[in-house]
């Protein structure tokens, strides 16, 4: 049956709002396929704007994956501005997407990917725009399925009553998965209607549905255990692991937006995974083991989503771009390729080492010199080791020195603090390292014109860590750290002009940190917030922390039990039936190193020290030398 599309009636919407331009779709690239000659439909949301979810690699790859396959359609869905959600309220206007501009409520499944937990209010607002019940239990047959993935999927508890499944990890294989089960359902008449679907997707393994899962409470508040209520279902849901990324060489033909976005660029991801082992890095943890993309096949996505999309920057990602065993011969194959042509390379790179620098150096060729960040995370050599960041002072030193003497002036060092263990002079200790970062320039150089950007983020305590225990540091002691840093900067005569200085208050933290390790009565918040005016909590100008402490009270939520309580070693956690693969006794012993400030290396180059991922997932580390050259080029 067609389904009519409802750009006429937003139309006439969009004169009275905001960047009227992010509704209306018809970008390079997009798709809209016959909606009657397909037989699944999936829309994809990224709960924010437009200007941060286009360039949202997770989205991408799935939108072009689903749309190559036959019978298969999708769409994107973004979260509206608020004076776009009054209008449509107004007009009785449905969420839609923005490709076919069709009522999200008639897609077979709403695919939403969270990268931070702070998307959840956004959720809540598309299900009730879509019309969609926002509890799963109240869904009825005509509904689509809500399905979670992306890093925030790994505890999905506080969402579980709004949500119909959840997926962990790679999403490529398991969304045409998911279709192939949902066609095949259909084409049976879709017996037993939703609930045997949903039964359908469970029982293959690969899919979280929450409803299937009783959670029992001891009566002081912590879980008793986390149990099936039926027969077929597995008691743990394991995360997906694509192991060839050449096989899936996707972004192919890249979205390029129409409005303002925060990236600009065509993305390669060149490797996933991380097994750098910092221990306050869920990413690093969840994505685990290393799986490199070849360089040809780097080379070849690059020269093809140039050629498609006409963007004119192209950036290297993963979680740690430099630590690829073939970036050298990837950097400078790129930088010659396109040497004296208006491409521009970018690798976000935060390698505490010259080599980085020489890397810098070939991605510069063709750009500015704006700036080199470098990723320390901790003032202190001790919080470093608290932390698994093996940087010393010397190795930070020896790396700025070589950056400022070959023509770089300004250099970004990021910071986190509220760490474990974390004490004053910890985070002092960041002022320390600013003023002997300038130091060191103004000697290599000779010059005063030598700037350092120090850039510090709150510590949330994540699932599948080994701070997944810790205690959470209350705002308070956050802000009165950065607020005695700052003075001590501020203070300084010789050095502290020279110092650029950039934090946030430690409030936002505590709530994503409810979100995080929360557990299923951390719902009843989010729905208080949400039904109070809560939106786009990750924007600052949104974000209300007394709304959330009022929402945690209306729903008889005791924030600092979720936050700043260190849990016990046997202490069920909301998350323990979804399996990163992390081998739990592994991830507490790494706990306790943290706390013993023990530091272990990266598998990559030693031996396996048993994170448990490698045996239980069947996967294996995947690095190269190949010996492969990006070359034959095209001659540009
Ligand atoms: S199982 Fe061993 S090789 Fe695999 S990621 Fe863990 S430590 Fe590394």
């Amino acid at each position: 049956m067609s389904v009519e599309s409802v750009f006429p009636r937003l139309e006439a919407l969009l004169p009275k709002v905001q960047k009227p331009i992010q509704y209306v779709g018809g970008e390079l690239n997009s798709t809209v396929k016959d909606w009657d000659e397909a037989d699944v439909r999936w829309a994809l949301m990224y709960p924010d704007a437009y200007e941060v979810g286009l360039p949202n690699q997770g989205v991408a790859i799935l939108y072009e994956i689903l749309n190559e396959l036959p019978d298969t359609l999708a769409e994107r869905t973004y979260s509206v501005w608020p004076d776009l959600e009054a209008l449509m309220r107004e007009h009785g206007v449905p969420q839609f997407t923005v490709d076919g501009h069709r009522p999200v409520r008639a897609f077979d499944v709403l695919g939403l990917s969270f990268s931070t937990e702070l998307g959840y209010t956004n959720m809540l607002t598309a299900l009730d725009l879509a019309g969609i019940p926002l509890h799963a239990a109240e869904r009825g047959d005509d509904d689509p399925i809500v399905l979670a993935g992306g890093h925030a999927a790994f505890n999905p508890e506080p969402i579980a009553d709004f949500l119909d499944a959840a997926v962990l990890g790679d999403g490529e294989q398991i969304a045409i998965a998911i279709t192939e089960v949902i066609r095949e359902w259909k084409r049976e008449g879709s017996p037993g209607g939703r609930d045997e679907l949903l039964m359908r997707l469970a029982e293959s393994g690969g899919v979280y549905v929450p409803k299937f899962y009783d959670v029992e409470y001891h009566a002081d508040g912590r879980i008793k255990r986390v149990a099936p209520n039926r027969p077929d279902v597995p008691w743990r849901v394991h995360k997906h692991t694509v192991m060839d990324l050449d096989e899936w060489p996707y972004p192919k033909k890249p979205l390029v937006p129409l409005a303002e976005t925060v990236h600009e660029r065509f993305s390669v991801e060149i490797f996933r995974g991380c097994t750098r082992g910092c221990r306050f890095c869920q990413a690093g943890m969840i994505t685990r083991p290393v799986r490199e993309r070849s360089i040809t096949t780097i080379g070849a996505m690059v020269e093809n989503g140039i050629k498609e999309s006409g963007f004119n920057e192209v950036g290297l990602l993963s979680l740690s771009s430099a630590d690829h065993s073939e970036i050298g011969e990837v950097a400078k194959g790129l930088a010659d390729r396109y040497e004296g042509t208006n491409t521009s390379l970018s690798l976000p790179s935060t390698r505490v080492d010259a080599f980085n620098i020489d890397l810098a150096n070939e991605f510069s060729r063709n750009g500015r010199r704006s700036g080199l960040t470098f990723a320390p995370e901790g003032g202190s050599e001790r919080m470093r080791k608290v932390i698994n960041k093996m940087v010393t002072e010397e190795d930070l030193i020896r790396t700025v020195t070589t950056a400022y003497s070959q023509g770089w002036r300004q250099v970004k060092l990021y910071f986190m603090c509220g760490l474990p263990t974390e004490r004053d002079e910890d985070v002092l200790g960041i002022a320390d390292l600013a003023k002997k970062v300038i130091q060191a320039g103004r000697e290599a150089t000779g010059s005063r014109d030598i700037r350092c950007t120090v850039s510090i983020g709150g510590f949330v305590p994540k699932p599948h860590t080994p701070f997944q225990w810790a205690a959470q540091a209350d705002h308070e002691t956050v802000d009165r750290r950065l607020k005695e840093l700052r003075d001590v900067v501020r203070n300084d005569r010789q050095y502290g002009r020279a110092i650029g200085f950039r934090y946030h208050d430690g409030k936002p933290s505590i709530v994503e940190g409810l979100l995080s390790r929360g557990d299923r009565r951390v719902g009843a918040v989010i729905r208080a917030v949400w039904e109070d005016g809560g939106r786009f909590d990750g924007w600052s100008e949104h974000f209300s922390f007394d709304r959330w402490m009022t929402g945690a009270e209306k729903a008889g939520v005791d924030v600092d039990w979720y936050t700043t309580r260190e849990r016990e070693e046997n202490e069920v956690l909301p998350w323990d039936h979804l399996d990163a693969g992390l081998d739990r006794e592994w991830l507490w012993q790494d706990w306790q190193d943290a706390v013993n400030e023990t530091e272990v290396e990266d598998c990559r180059w030693t031996p396996c020290y048993d994170c448990g991922v490698c045996p239980t997932m069947g996967t294996e580390i995947q690095i190269g030398p190949t010996g492969r050259k990006l070359l034959p080029l095209t001659v540009v």
